[in-house]
């Protein structure tokens, strides 16, 4: 599935001949480049021109010695090389038992996989480093919780056509694809995602079908794509589904949501850009974890989406031990401001089968919404949700605000915890609260 969706370009092998590689890599590359050399020619020259930042220069001349800055600036070459198996890991990590353990072992879908840049950031020593959580599998993935599920969001109950997910009445979400350029080990899809030939195919094969129903669906008016990760799609395939889609008059909002601009950036070429523009008014949700990744790659990959006027919102998953932090995630929000991305989710995790690791209490995102209220920018506070499992879609939760009434004054607490009375004459709501223990701001 995933190198079938490379078209239109070749790409040079990883690791050059002459050099000691693991077997395993060896295999891996050997499969790869037979695929890449069925899929055909190389159409148009790529543009490869990105900046490298010096940590990950130095990763990748240590792990791919031999690799030029222009092999590794193409996206293809990332996605090729990436680390799949329990012998790529070793070769970029030292290994704790419980990661070469379950790396070992691992089959069906969610695989192992992270590009070469994404892996330049994370932890070679440190298990626990954040990005290396979030990405290499672990034992820990064995344990199952009550309430956990492999379809939290009951998405399969909702399916309405191949890859259409139809639950609100006026938007759906498109399955475009099953392919990642990394895999997530938190991931909602864990189930349906990078796994060819598996229970699940989201593929340009089946488009037709959900294409079709999205013709007869009217009352459709907002498309979300998502997968996998469209962005894995290549280029003339996602700029005929973008025409097809813009070809129907009811659809008016055309939404992805993403991953690739964080973690392999070189992906955003200027090609690729000039295409979406194409399909105007496109809205971009970009999944982020974590101030690690704001590199001069990645701000180069945001900036060349937001010169070409795609709005661009954030949606981050709040990770125990990862991002639960206010010291991490106000860099976090702050970073992707800077970068003209509007922090737009934080998402409570859903709770996917063996992912209990990762969870941490609603309170926990509370707090960090009432860290970031009041004390930085509203533009930095993003919308703490639940998706309520079962499919009962996004539930909003915010710090409570009200503390109480008196009489025709509605008392509600600010920022610094002080009470102030605002005139609502007539209003019942506080009503049913206690009375504050806060002082108000006027005694
Ligand atoms: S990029 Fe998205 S779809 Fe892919 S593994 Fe990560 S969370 Fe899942």
């Amino acid at each position: 599935m995933s190198l079938q969706l490379l078209r239109g370009q070749t790409a040079k092998s990883p690791l050059r001949a002459g050099q000691e590689k693991p077997a395993a890599s060896t295999v891996l590359q050997s499969q790869n480049a037979k695929q890449l050399t069925r899929i055909g020619k190389a159409k148009a020259k790529p543009r490869l021109s990105f900046p490298v930042g010096e940590e990950t220069r130095d990763f990748y001349r240590r792990i791919y010695p031999g690799t030029t800055t222009a092999e590794w600036n193409d996206w293809h070459w990332q996605f090729q090389a990436r680390i799949r198996s329990a012998a790529d890991l070793e070769k970029v990590f030292i290994l704790s038992e419980e990661e070469r353990a379950a790396a070992t072992r691992h089959k069906g879908p969610l695989p192992v996989g992270i590009t070469p840049y994404y892996a330049s950031l994370m932890g070679r020593d440190d298990p626990n480093e954040p990005l290396r959580r979030t990405h290499v599998i672990s034992t820990k993935e064995d344990i199952v919780l009550p309430g956990e599920s492999i379809d939290p969001l009951a998405e399969d109950h909702d399916t309405a056509a191949p890859g259409i997910v139809h639950r609100y009445p006026d938007r759906v979400l498109f399955l475009t694809t099953g392919t990642c350029s990394t895999y997530c080990r938190y991931c909602t899809r864990a189930r349906a995602v990078g796994n060819p030939g598996g229970e699940y195919q989201f593929s340009p094969k089946q488009w037709e079908q959900a294409l079709a129903y999205l013709e007869e669906h009217t009352e459709v008016r907002d498309v979300l794509m998502s997968g996998g990760d469209p962005f894995s799609i290549a280029d003339e395939k996602l700029d005929y589904l973008l025409t097809r889609l813009r070809k129907m008059k009811h659809i008016e909002f055309l939404r992805f949501g993403t991953k690739i601009p964080m973690v392999l950036p070189q992906r955003i070429t200027k090609d690729f850009v000039k295409m979406l523009k194409k399909h105007h008014p496109l809205f971009l949700s970009i999944h982020v974890t974590h101030p690690r990744e704001f590199t001069p790659e990645t701000t180069e990959s945001l900036n060349r989406l937001a010169d070409a006027g795609i709005p661009l919102g954030s949606q981050t998953v709040l990770m125990k031990g990862i991002n639960d932090d206010i010291s991490i995630m106000k860099p976090l929000m702050h970073g992707l401001l800077k970068r003209r991305v509007k922090p737009y989710y934080l998402y409570q995790p859903d709770p996917v089968k063996g992912s209990g690791h990762f969870r941490t209490n609603v309170e926990k995102g509370l707090e960090i919404i009432e860290g970031l209220r009041g004390f930085t920018t509203g533009y930095a506070t993003p919308i703490f949700a639940v998706d309520a499992p079962g499919g009962g879609g996004k539930i909003q939760l915010a710090p409570d605000c009200i503390v109480g009434r008196d009489g025709d004054n509605l008392l509600l607490r600010n920022f610094e915890g002080v009470v102030y009375a605002y005139p609502d004459p007539g209003g019942t709501l506080g009503a049913d609260k206690r009375k504050p223990k806060h002082k108000l701001a006027a005694e």
